[in-house]
């Protein structure tokens, strides 16, 4: 019997050559976090559902078309993260971790979506993000911006993406707001898609997210969200604005970002680019003062970013990064005889103990194996012949130049250290 043996759609086997830079992004962003204060967090891959379907909203597309939901054999409905932050919010309670504030935490793992595969847009997909919960002040608004261009700065990413800023204001901003929007698409609902009109009932901000064209034209004349702003929500998007300005962070403010998910208020970005076609947004994130509580907690602040892992890679390739592509080149070990074998052996060992990075090349003839540490791109190569073994000698030969030298055993991890690449 056989088993299908493609990945599922939307799937992708991460082969060490993607790892190795994956594994860059990942630690170049975990560190940038370090110097903010902020700890790793993993949570499990699934939730119960209600973690996610209850907090995104009942009309994100996120819950009603892309999650995973399935009844285990206990008979328990189980999610697999579409996204982290609720289940990091889950986490954050079911801990006890309410009292001890402000909590500063990144992680880095798969979601899972049941999305229309497409370049950019993955079934698993990879998320690095970060969670602050417990700072209301706009500050903590600014620290997280300032971190996520630290972070993209670090990638070599900054003048390849640029912020969008929006905010969402608080609850009575948005109310005023979700009354005006409906006032003025109920005027204009027979040009409406057949989805706004879904969403005109059940939440009518989405509609600002549409994709469709006809719904975009009517955007041009649709009311807009801060001149429903209360005092409050002004004088907060104004004291985010500052902060950014005095750390030197440029932004566009862009009314129509309103992200997917309902949890949102205040402060809302996105961080683009226009050179990975339609799937541009590689860091999003925002303020979510309200979900804590939603989630059965206190009345806590929550700001946060994530980013795709496979849409920074995907960039730092496109704008050609540099360092992206270097790979730490290897030594070539080779025994001239299989009677060398174990002195070779022995030899790539302690080498590698001490920290050189070996190839051990045993088989065929040398011409053969010099053609394979070629190919392995090797800076020397070190061969031991029956002479050699004898003598407590190595025989090294540099390929940058095709020099030959002698080396005394007791001499090589110095010499090694001199060879140029
Ligand atoms: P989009 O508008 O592209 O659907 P989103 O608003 O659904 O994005 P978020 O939930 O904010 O995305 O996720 C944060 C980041 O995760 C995105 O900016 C993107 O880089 C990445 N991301 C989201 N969904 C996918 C996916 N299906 N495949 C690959 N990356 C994704
Ligand atoms: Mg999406």
């Amino acid at each position: 019997m056989s088993v299908k043996l493609q990945p599922v759609r939307g799937t992708h086997d991460i082969l060490p050559e993607e790892s190795r830079k994956r594994r860059l992004i990942e630690n170049m962003l975990a560190m940038v976090c370090t110097t903010y204060g902020y700890g790793e967090i993993s949570t499990p891959v699934f939730e119960f559902s209600e973690v996610f379907l209850r907090t995104l909203g009942d009309t994100s597309d996120v819950v009603t078309k892309e999650t995973y939901t399935f009844e285990d054999r206990g008979g328990e409905s189980i999610t697999l993260r579409p996204e982290f932050t609720a289940a990091v919010v889950r986490a954050f309670i079911s801990n006890g971790l309410q009292e001890k504030l402000p909590f500063k935490v990144y992680y880095n793992g798969p979601a899972f979506r049941y999305e229309r595969p497409q370049k950019g847009r993955l079934r698993q997909f990879h998320q690095f993000g970060a969670e602050l919960l417990g700072e209301p002040d706009p500050i903590g608004d600014i620290e997280l911006i300032g971190m996520a261009v630290h972070g993209l700065v670090v990638l070599g990413l900054a003048e390849h993406v640029k912020l969008e800023l929006n905010s969402l204001g608080d609850s009575e901003s948005r109310k005023a707001y979700r009354d005006a929007l409906v006032a003025y698409f109920t005027q204009h609902q027979a040009s409406l898609s057949e989805e706004s009109r879904a969403r005109l009932e059940r939440n009518p901000l989405r509609i600002l997210d549409s994709k469709d064209e006809g719904d975009r034209a009517l955007l041009a004349g649709a009311p807009l969200m801060h001149d429903h702003f209360t005092e409050n929500a002004k004088a907060y998007f104004k004291k985010v604005m500052a902060g950014l300005d005095a750390i030197d962070i440029q932004y566009e403010i862009n009314p129509r970002i309103v992200r997917g998910l309902d949890y949102y208020s205040h402060t809302v970005f996105e961080f683009t680019t226009d050179k990975l076609g339609a799937q541009g947004t590689v860091l999003a994130g925002g303020r979510y003062d309200g979900l804590v509580k939603m989630m059965g907690g206190h009345d806590i602040a929550g700001v946060g970013f994530a980013a795709g892992i496979e849409r920074l890679l995907a960039l730092m390739e496109a704008v050609q990064v540099e360092g992206l592509n270097r790979d730490v080149k290897p030594l070539a070990v080779m025994p001239i005889d299989e009677a060398q074998e174990m002195a070779a052996l022995r030899m790539a060992q302690e080498l590698r103990v001490a920290g050189f990075v070996i190839e051990l090349l045993t088989h065929g003839n040398m011409g053969k194996k010099m053609k394979r540490a070629d190919k392995l791109g090797a800076v020397a190569v070190l061969m031991l012949g029956e002479n050699e073994v004898a003598q407590g000698k190595v025989m090294v030969k540099h390929m940058s130049d095709g020099s030959q030298h002698e080396v005394e055993y007791a001499q090589l991890q110095e010499h090694l250290l001199t060879i140029k690449v």
